[in-house]
């Protein structure tokens, strides 16, 4: 099975098998201890090399496990809640958050208008937030620079002929 933890995949990319995976408590399937058992290579959009998932194996069922960070996209610093709390601010309060770059907020607003012109369309009616929810639950990265490396669509969407300031929300 693949188990997700919290761990930021730039980290596990940059640490390599040094990186301080946390052992799980139990398998999932039957609660009994686990092995650590070797690594596997994986291959993440936008990392250009293979990142080294830690392996498990139960002591009792055999079942093996692999570890698979989740809660950072690659290439981005901060983590995905974070992101999402940013935009969620910024639609309902109008202020960036005070805890995050300023500045690298602006850029993933202004990422996010883009994606959602691209993606959703530029007649999309519904708020920055919504946006982002329906980019996030349909695979894509919302804060995204570029489709061809952190997005799973199909050909390059026409980036530069899309108004942007077409969309509902500035
Ligand atoms: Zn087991």
């Amino acid at each position: 099975m693949i188990l997700l933890v919290a761990a930021d995949v730039n980290e596990v990319a940059r640490l390599g098998k040094d990186f301080p995976w946390a052992k799980p408590s139990g398998c999932p399937r039957c609660r009994q201890p686990l092995w650590w058992h070797g690594f596997v290579p994986a291959y993440f959009s936008c990392l250009t090399e293979a990142v080294f998932l830690r392996r498990l194996r139960c002591s009792c069922c055999r079942a093996v496990h692999r570890l698979k960070p989740q809660g950072y996209w690659p290439r981005f610093r901060s983590s995905e809640s974070d992101i999402s709390a940013s935009i969620h601010q910024r639609t309902t309060t109008g202020r960036w958050r005070r805890d995050q770059p300023r500045e690298r907020q602006r850029q993933w607003w202004r990422r996010l208008k883009r994606m959602t012109a691209a993606v959703l369309g530029i007649g999309f009616a519904g708020e920055a937030a919504d946006a982002f929810k329906a980019l996030v639950s349909g695979g894509w990265v919302p804060v995204s620079t570029s489709f061809q490396c952190d997005n799973p669509g199909t050909g390059p969407p026409p980036y530069r002929s899309v108004p942007l300031s077409n969309c509902s929300w500035e």
